[in-house]
């Protein structure tokens, strides 16, 4: 048992390393490092914003009808400019689901959501948190790109919000995580600011949900890096006590 962990540990350090987390560990004892959890600075706490009831969708619905329904979809402008839909990937039985704002260039031209420099960046965040990219669900709250990565309008949001409830409805998750201050925002039907959403357990449909920095973010602004992890970590807590 112990020598698992030790390995588990190593391989998470290489993730964190891949991330561009630096964790405090002298080189000579990081055979023998165990990453404990950072404590976040606010303990889970519950915080009750709902949106329509996903338990609503229609019991025979199917991943067939949705992806076909998506793919034909023209309910708002996005589907003039899109070269082609971004339905999402992963796990359909997945407990965690992962949901960004909106498909970028590169996933626009690919169909597959968190592809890119990102999207690389994203898959080192998930497997920091012991998770494979297959182990989840990935999608985002359009499935159409907004015209030069422009932010998702409020219309659009409405018009593709049925899509995303029905997948939620379908995976089940046990928690889902909103990535980046966007997604969070239309998810939650909130204007707070990122500082103020991170650390919290909301609830979306009563399943738990954590709000974590979007890669493309980090990227953009690395020294974030370490309060990346520390909402991983938070997210890792919260599930860990859903068990
Ligand atoms: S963004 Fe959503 S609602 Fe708009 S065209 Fe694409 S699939 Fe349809």
């Amino acid at each position: 048992m112990a020598s698992d962990s030790v390995v588990d540990d190593e391989t998470r350090l290489q993730y964190l390393q891949a991330m561009g987390i630096e964790v405090w560990v002298p080189r000579r004892n990081r055979a023998a490092v165990s990453i404990e959890p950072v404590e976040a600075a606010v303990e889970p706490k519950q915080q009750e914003e709902t949106i329509e009831n996903v338990a609503e969708m229609p019991v025979e619905d199917n991943w067939d009808d949705l992806e076909r329904q998506v793919a034909a979809c023209r309910r708002c402008q996005l589907c003039e400019t899109r070269t082609q839909t971004v339905f999402g990937s992963g796990n359909k039985q997945a407990d965690w689901m992962l949901i960004g704002e909106a498909p970028g260039q590169s996933e626009d031209l690919e169909g597959k959501p968190f592809v890119g420099k990102a999207g690389q960046l994203l898959t080192e965040m998930i497997r920091a948190m012991g998770l494979s990219r297959d182990q989840v669900f990935i999608a985002n709250v359009l499935k159409c790109r907004p015209p030069g990565n422009r932010d998702p309008k409020s219309d659009e949001v409405e018009a593709c919000r049925e899509f995303l409830q029905r997948q939620i409805a379908l995976v089940q998750p046990r928690i889902i995580l909103a990535v980046g201050r966007i997604a969070a925002q239309n998810l939650l039907q909130t204007q707070d600011p990122l500082a103020k959403l991170r650390s919290v357990v909301h609830k979306l449909d009563n399943i738990p949900l954590i709000v974590i920095y979007h890669p493309a973010y980090l990227l953009r602004s690395p020294l974030e890096k370490r309060k990346a992890w520390e909402d991983l970590q938070f997210a890792m807590k919260t599930f860990k006590g859903l068990n």
